[in-house]
């Protein structure tokens, strides 16, 4: 099946059907790895929504959970230009086994300045669970990222809480961008 969003054509890539086993297995192993503790869920949003919501159903240890934003914004202080903050973080940290949800991870950098902000909360354990890998985008290894739900190409996808242009986050599928001949 195929969606057009704005100027691009995505095809079908991930079924819920598929997201939804493969949840289910990593609920099982997050259930093993916590057993007698109370880890503390932290969904990234916008993109971690659906999967949070999915993972969380799958989670039967008692749990805590919370979202956070990380924001972007142009400053003059950084090599980059780009100044980044963390919004909504209202769980003290201290001593907590913390499981951060994500959607995707492409580059890591996102993941890179989130794990240095949280390790300064001192938390007992730091674990990524996201439910999208490109490890072929991955600027450095991030040892952290224990739970995958899928290793996928270096390509741009939509659905299931990715966006394009603000658009396809509701969609139920995953889908991938089938770039126009003279865009390859
Ligand atoms: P990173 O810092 O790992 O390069 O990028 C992380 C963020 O970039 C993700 O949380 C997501 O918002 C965005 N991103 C990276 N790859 C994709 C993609 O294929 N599709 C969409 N919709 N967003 C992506």
């Amino acid at each position: 099946m195929k969606v057009q969003i704005e100027d691009k054509e995505f095809t079908c890539f991930l079924e819920y059907e598929q997201i939804k086993k493969r949840t289910r297995l990593l609920g099982i192993q997050l259930n093993v790895d916590y057993e007698n503790k109370v880890p503390v869920f932290i969904g990234v949003l916008t993109g971690s929504f659906l999967f949070m919501a999915d993972l969380m159903k799958e989670v039967h240890v008692p749990a805590e959970m919370s979202f956070i934003k990380v924001s972007s914004y142009m400053g003059q202080d950084t090599s980059s230009g780009v100044v980044k903050s963390i919004i909504g973080l209202d769980i003290d940290l201290k001593g907590r086994d913390v499981v951060i949800v994500e959607d995707i991870v492409d580059t890591g950098l996102t993941l890179g300045f989130l794990l240095d902000v949280l390790r300064k909360h001192e938390p007992a354990s730091v674990a990524i669970c996201t439910l999208l890998l490109k490890p072929l985008a991955l600027q450095r290894e991030i040892e952290e990222i224990s739970y995958v739900g899928f290793e996928i190409p270096n390509e741009f996808v939509v659905g299931y809480g990715l966006d394009y242009k603000g658009l396809g986050r509701n969609l139920r599928d995953i889908y991938r961008f089938i770039p126009a001949p003279s865009e390859t």
